[in-house]
């Protein structure tokens, strides 16, 4: 008997041709999510992962796992030679352990469900749950009873070749598609709750996601730069390796305060975040740009806002969080760990700069008017002379 978990894969299944090329993007990002454990062991096979936990707790690892997207579930699982001896000793086991969290008053509902993937096995998958159900009614008689249509508790039985698998556990794990296989996105992270909300979207889609942020230096403190980096590594479980790219904007705001109609002021420097953003895409090969941006939910937020800032975009922005409601936002944040750093009250360059009554209607022609006091492609050039890039940390493992 050995316990191992199988982590199972749905979608990226059925990708047809490409699915090799899914598959090893799972299998890379499972490695990798797991490399802080050592001595463990990955056997591939159709639709799933067996992963061998070798001296690591079992549970360690599925936390682990339920970050992983493409993994649609998991199982601890025992491993016994296939006979119906060994199958019935794992089913024993399986149930001496769901026991041990029941009341003892309590008479527990059951089903034995076979899946003979072996044809050659003496016993067809009936038969099999027939003889072991009998064999735990035998043993648990008083505590447990069959109930085929409503059971409280499934014990699995997967006949292989020459292993067998026994389980009574079926763990969600967050699904998708394995980070990376669908791309590389630049996500433009604040320090808010919705950006890093829409990265983790992003992933769940199979998007590699690195970041780059504004700031405004002195306008903005080291302190809410601190707090981006620490948003982006309780991103790092989900999104795995990733950078991000700190850019001053400090200029390019003094110069549109300076010269340009104060209600254009957010428009304006949300274009030019955009401009800065495609310069970064374009040097570091970015796809797509991710933002947090949700419809109606600021000024800036208008579909007229949204096309003005689009249309100096050469890459797509993938608006994941669009058409979600500011509840749903913060139930995925909270969910992910990401609320209580995006809730601390730092600074943002766009609310240090923000004008009284910004324009929610703009128009290309007049944004661009506005803009005409600028050189922008010499602020442009100025700011990406001085790029940090940072690479963070995972702070929840
Ligand atoms: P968030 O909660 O993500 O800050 P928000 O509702 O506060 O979003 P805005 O401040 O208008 O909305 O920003 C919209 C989007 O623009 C953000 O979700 C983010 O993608 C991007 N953004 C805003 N400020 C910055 C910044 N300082 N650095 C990088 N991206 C930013
Ligand atoms: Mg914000």
């Amino acid at each position: 008997m050995e316990r191992l978990l199988i982590a199972r894969y749905g979608e990226i299944f059925l990708k047809g041709e490409n699915r090799p090329y899914f598959e090893r993007c799972l299998e890379n990002n499972i490695k990798a999510s797991l490399s802080g454990f050592s001595g463990i062991k990955y056997v591939k096979d159709v639709g799933r992962f067996y992963i061998y936990p070798g001296e690591n707790c079992i549970d360690d690892i599925i936390t682990q796992l339920k970050k992983v997207f493409g993994v649609v579930t998991v199982s601890p699982v025992t491993a016994i030679a296939s006979n119906m001896d060994d199958i019935a000793a794992a089913a024993v086991a399986e149930m001496e352990s769901v026991l041990s969290s029941v009341r003892e008053d309590i008479r527990l509902a059951f089903k034995i469900n076979t899946k003979r993937v072996d044809k050659s096995f003496t016993l067809d998958s009936v038969s099999i749950s027939r003889e072991i159900g009998g064999v735990l009614l035998e043993k648990f008689g008083d505590r447990i009873y069959v109930d085929v249509h409503t059971p409280e508790k499934v014990i699995d039985i997967e006949v292989r070749k020459n292993t067998s698998y026994v389980f009574s556990d079926k763990i969600p794990c967050p699904g998708g598609m394995p980070v990376g296989c669908t791309g590389k996105s630049l996500l433009l992270l604040s320090g808010g709750i919705d950006s890093p909300v829409a990265g983790y979207m992003a992933a769940k889609r199979g998007l590699g996601v690195d970041a780059i942020h504004f700031f405004s230096f002195p306008y903005t403190s080291e302190r809410a730069k601190q707090k981006v980096v620490d948003l982006l590594s309780l991103l790092v479980p989900y999104i795995g390796k990733t950078r991000m790219f700190v850019v001053s904007l400090t200029n390019i705001q003094k110069q549109i305060r300076a010269k340009c109609p104060e209600e254009f002021m957010t428009i304006l420097t949300r274009r030019f975040m955009v401009r800065l953003s495609n310069a970064i895409a374009e040097k570091y090969g970015y796809q797509a740009l991710v933002t947090g941006e949700n419809l109606g939910q600021v000024a800036s937020q208008t579909i007229e806002g949204m096309t003005v800032t689009e249309a100096i975009s050469k890459k797509p922005i993938i608006r994941p969080l669009i058409c979600f409601d500011k509840t749903e936002i913060i139930d995925i944040a909270k969910k992910i760990n990401t609320f209580d750093t995006s809730i601390l009250p730092f600074e943002d360059c766009c609310t240090v700069f923000q004008p009284k009554h910004p324009v929610t209607k703009p128009t290309i022609e007049k944004t661009e008017e506005a803009e005409s006091f600028l050189d922008c492609d010499a602020l442009v050039a100025e700011a990406m002379e001085n790029i940090e890039i940072i690479y963070p940390k995972a702070n929840s493992i």
